[in-house]
């Protein structure tokens, strides 16, 4: 028999529905996974009492006949989601020790839906980085390792890396993610699972930590496109609490899956066709065009004008906002308070935001701070938002002769731990295909397409106009099921 861990969302919802197996034997699996599996660092605080409780809930709904969507199903939180009486760190040291009074909205559905929690999963430090090295709880690995003998520690991308290895790695089926600029997809890509971001306002920002207010969007990140729908049906909904939180009735997502996408039209924009990226991605890509062809689609050659522009204007909006969004911690709201011996409130702030915050971090506050200040607002910030518009009618546009875009999620595999981190601007780099899509708040998912030739995964991505989840995950799906992704990770431990 297969291990329990080896089931994903749906076969874990189905199983205990059908009294396969219970709710109960289900979490103890993933729980003692997780125990495990502390070398990954995926995990900055664990829960297996509250997998538990829920999975006993679970199995009593059963007895009784109201199961809820997802009764039985144990899952992972991203430590940006605030988590009633349960530590949320953002992966920063500045918030050590903080454990809200109040469960975010996402995470609430989620439970309200009948999962359970495992524990609060590793990230980059408030979401900042592509290779989760910047959490203020040491780097997370991913359970892949090259096949050229080195066996280098890689990375399981970033923000999201906890999340990203927690499904790889078997320790849970499904997880939340969040994507400001590529945190679910581009993780989702180097570990070979799928994650969407949804369109900007289908999942509520309450409780979520913020990082750029007007990118920050929460989604789910699992082992395929139909536990993607399920769990994201569950965490989307209007939300008053919210202020960009979409009025709009969730749709059936599962329900209404289906790969048959003959006569789509699909987009490939020849902006994506960077200089400099390795051949691998280029041959992942002309792969899935082939998938999407074999599938009945049409492809057409499209364009993006402004896609050069937008990693720097990504760059300029994303840490304004930070700089103003960080402002917060200040030794006195929340968690950590550094106090000088001698020195005046100022000081107290100075001195518990210098211990607090990571270099990213703070490099990031600068950035923000210098692109909205008087003297060069007009020149970035402003300049940015321009800008930001036109990437976002580049898309509106294409829409006109495609109906979604296909493209790499990502420049390169996974890369080792230490490779890019002393260099930002390599590191930025890796968002180059992820964030016009979150520049403009467009549905966009990550699928694993095939491996490079050191047995890698290689993600590919699909971008869809505003509220189109459904034609994004039928896209999606009908590359999943021909791309026949099977490869995991060798046993890492
Ligand atoms: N890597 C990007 C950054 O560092 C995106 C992060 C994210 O989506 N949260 O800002």
């Amino acid at each position: 028999m297969t291990s329990l861990t080896d089931l994903g969302v749906a076969a874990i919802r189905d199983g205990v529905r059908d009294g396969t197996f219970s709710a109960r034997e289900v979490a103890e699996a993933f729980s003692a996974a997780v125990a495990g599996a502390k070398a990954l660092n995926a995990f900055t605080v664990e829960t297996p009492e509250l997998a538990l409780a829920a999975a006993d809930a679970a199995d009593a709904a059963r007895a009784s006949g109201d199961l809820k969507p997802l009764s039985g199903v144990p899952l992972g939180i991203k430590d940006l989601f605030a988590t009633k009486d349960v530590q949320t760190t953002a992966g920063s040291r500045i918030l050590e020790g903080f454990a809200p009074r109040y469960e975010s909205t996402v995470s609430g559905n989620l439970l309200a839906a009948g999962a359970g929690m495992l524990g609060k999963l590793n990230m980059d430090e408030f979401a900042m980085g592509s290779s989760n090295e910047t959490s203020g709880y040491g780097p997370v690995l991913s359970p892949w390792r090259r096949n050229d003998g080195r066996n280098a520690a890689l990375t399981p991308g970033g923000s999201s890396g906890g999340s990203a290895t927690a499904v790889a790695a078997r320790l849970a089926p499904g997880v939340t993610g969040t994507d400001t600029g590529g945190s679910i997809r581009q993780p989702a890509a180097f570990v070979g699972i799928t994650g969407i971001k949804p369109t900007y306002g289908r999942c509520s920002r309450w409780g979520m930590v913020a990082f750029a207010s007007s990118l920050d969007q929460a989604g789910p990140m699992a082992r395929d496109v139909r536990d993607c729908a399920i769990m994201l049906e569950a965490m989307a909904g209007f939300d008053a609490k919210d202020s960009t939180s979409l009025d709009l009735p969730v749709p059936r997502w599962e329900a209404n899956l289906s790969s048959d996408i003959r006569g789509k039209r699909i987009g490939i924009p020849r902006e994506y066709r960077i200089e400099g990226v390795p051949a691998e991605i280029d041959q992942v890509w002309e792969r899935g065009i082939q998938l999407m062809r074999d599938a009945g689609a049409e492809i057409v050659e499209v364009s993006l004008p402004h896609t050069r522009y937008a990693l720097p204007t990504y760059y300029i909006i994303a840490p304004a906002e930070a700089s103003s969004n960080l402002a917060r911690y200040d030794g006195v709201r929340y968690g950590k308070r550094v106090s000088p011996e001698r020195g005046n409130l100022t000081d107290m702030y100075e001195a518990t935001r210098a211990a607090g915050f990571g270099a990213e971090v703070k490099r990031r506050i600068m950035i923000g701070t210098y692109v909205l200040s008087a003297g060069f607002y007009d020149a970035y910030f402003n300049q940015a938002q321009k800008v930001r518009a036109l990437i976002a009618r580049d898309f509106e546009r294409v829409w006109e002769s495609c109906d979604y875009i296909l493209t790499p999620t990502a420049p390169s595999a996974a890369f080792a731990l230490g490779e890019k981190s002393a260099d930002p601007i390599a590191m930025y780099l890796n968002d180059v295909f992820a964030v016009p899509a979150s520049l403009a708040g467009l549905p966009a998912i990550s699928v694993p397409a095939g491996l490079n030739g050191e047995g890698l995964p290689l993600g590919l991505q699909i971008v869809g106009p505003a509220l189109d989840e459904q034609g994004v995950l039928n896209t999606a799906l009908a590359l999943e099921e021909r791309a026949a992704f099977t490869a995991r990770p060798e046993a890492w431990w």
